[in-house]
């Protein structure tokens, strides 16, 4: 029986970078799907990265909108369309942590123009991400509530937590001693080397440090947490797949084509998200890994920066043998199409959230090439508590040899089978899960209850501005 429903007025503020807009925008969707208005605010540049999308939810009949705020990066010193924070990665210019101090510092100060916004459109609920403190205290003002937005999966957060308050990388002596994180089901080994960068420090004062102080304070004085959990969230059309997060390098039909061509689970697909930010020479390790494989592939190549010459870092004639065989797209990739297609039959990851899930739900295996951040936590989910992923190993510096034995022993054999098999029942198990009577599907209808009882509640006794 459908329900008859108030329409529920959700806000949604995402962090300025693609691994954390696309989420949303699927959350979004999500939402108006069911009946409530959603409104997402971000900046121009962002916004321009998914206006299609949001044109065609709207032709289709969803109450959903943007609301854009002017990002002040020059006003922090950061070149004028420094609004995401993936550039930080990708900037050869100054100190990584210089820009992230600059990126925080403006994000702050769209605390007053956004609460102003509140003012305007009086949303009945706000969802922000973590790395934005000050939502919670933005919503308490106009006396509604926060869900908190992580963007990372339950594992990661528990990981990061056990570690947080029982620091037992603090009783090993160097980087690549092992640990055991303390109360998980599962005996999980990290070393200090595999942990966020922020969470191996113990300085205090920087600026980072304490910003991460202020998002865990906001969490705890905030009404939920949201998160985006181990199924695709929803089925969306594939031109929404196609273009899901940026215009793609490639045609996708052409992409597609190329897919058709080949046998069922035959090709392996490379790409490490939106941020990577490996040098040239171990791109050219790559490359020689993947020829020697001999395996057909799709390999995603972020370009790092308009002046490179793209080429330079190939071995000699690298495309021309590759031919037929390997795709190298330069850019933007259409990952969900790719990876829902029936031919790919793996996928090597740096194991970004999204891409795992992603991953997850096209029923693939995975070769694991974490970078940075939490990474290194879903790795281990992938390979040691789902068991459907190899790692590459934990080296900075992952040679050819590594790289062709870990892809094929993910792709060729009795263990890949086994992985496989795996990896499509949990494909499986995600599809039911946001069917209607599954779980994900149910969780949602109950959050959108709790949400409009309490916005009933907050009517009878409103809150002082
Ligand atoms: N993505 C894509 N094409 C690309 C690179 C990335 O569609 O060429 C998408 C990918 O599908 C995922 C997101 O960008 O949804 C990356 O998020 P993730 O959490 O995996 O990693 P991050 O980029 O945040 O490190």
């Amino acid at each position: 029986m459908e329900r008859q429903i108030r329409q529920l007025h959700v806000f949604f503020l995402p962090l300025l970078a693609h691994g954390h807009l696309i989420p949303t925008v699927d959350m979004a969707k999500l939402f108006a799907d069911r009946g409530a208005k959603t409104t997402i605010t971000t900046t121009p540049l962002n916004a321009s990265s998914f206006s299609n999308t949001i044109q065609r939810c709207q032709d289709s009949g969803m109450d959903i909108s943007v609301k854009i705020l002017k990002f002040p990066a020059v006003e922090v010193g950061l070149p004028e369309g420094f609004e995401s924070a993936d550039m930080m990665f990708s900037s050869r210019e100054g100190n990584k942590w210089e820009l992230i101090d600059k990126f925080n510092q403006a994000t702050s100060m769209l605390q007053q123009p956004f609460e102003q916004l509140l003012q305007e459109c009086k949303p009945d609920c706000l969802v922000a991400d973590w790395f934005i403190p000050w939502a919670t205290d933005a919503a308490n003002k106009y006396g509604i509530p926060r869900l908190v937005f992580h963007g990372t999966s339950f594992f990661a957060l528990c990981v990061s937590e056990c570690i947080r308050l029982h620091e037992p990388h603090k009783k090993v002596q160097s980087g690549s001693d092992s640990f055991v994180v303390p109360n998980l089901p599962d005996n999980i080994e990290l070393t200090k080397n595999q942990l966020p960068e922020y969470s191996a420090q113990d300085a205090e004062t920087d600026n980072f440090t304490k910003m991460l102080k202020a998002a865990r304070e906001a969490e705890l004085k905030s009404y939920g947490i949201i998160v985006n959990s181990f199924y695709e969230l929803e089925a969306t059309e594939n031109i929404d797949k196609a273009e899901r997060g940026n215009k793609s390098a490639i045609d996708e039909h052409e992409c597609l084509k190329w897919l058709d061509s080949k046998q069922p689970d035959s090709v392996l697909y490379v790409c490490f998200g939106s941020m990577n930010t490996f040098s040239f020479a171990q791109l050219n390790e790559i490359a020689v890994g993947l020829e020697a494989s001999e395996l057909e592939f799709i390999w995603v190549v972020r370009k790092q920066n308009n002046d490179d010459k793209d080429d330079d870092w190939l071995p000699g004639g690298f495309e021309k043998r590759m031919e037929g065989n390997g795709l190298v797209i330069r850019g933007w990739a259409p990952q969900v199409l790719i990876l829902d297609h029936e031919t790919v039959g793996g996928f090597m990851t740096h194991c970004g959230w999204n891409s795992t899930l992603e991953g997850v739900c096209g029923g693939v295996p995975m070769v694991t090439w974490p970078e940075r951040a939490e990474q290194f936590y879903n790795e281990k989910l992938m390979t040691q508590v789902l068991k459907i992923g190899v790692s590459v190993g934990t080296q900075k510096w992952v040679k050819r040899e590594a790289i062709e034995k870990a892809v094929k022993e993910m792709m060729k054999g009795e263990r890949a089978q086994e992985m496989r098999n795996t990896a499509k029942a949990l494909a499986q198990a995600a599809k039911k899960a946001v069917q209607k009577e599954g779980s994900s599907f149910s969780d949602l209808d109950a959050l959108i209850e709790e949400l409009i009882s309490c916005c009933n509640q907050n009517m009878k006794t409103p809150k002082a501005i």
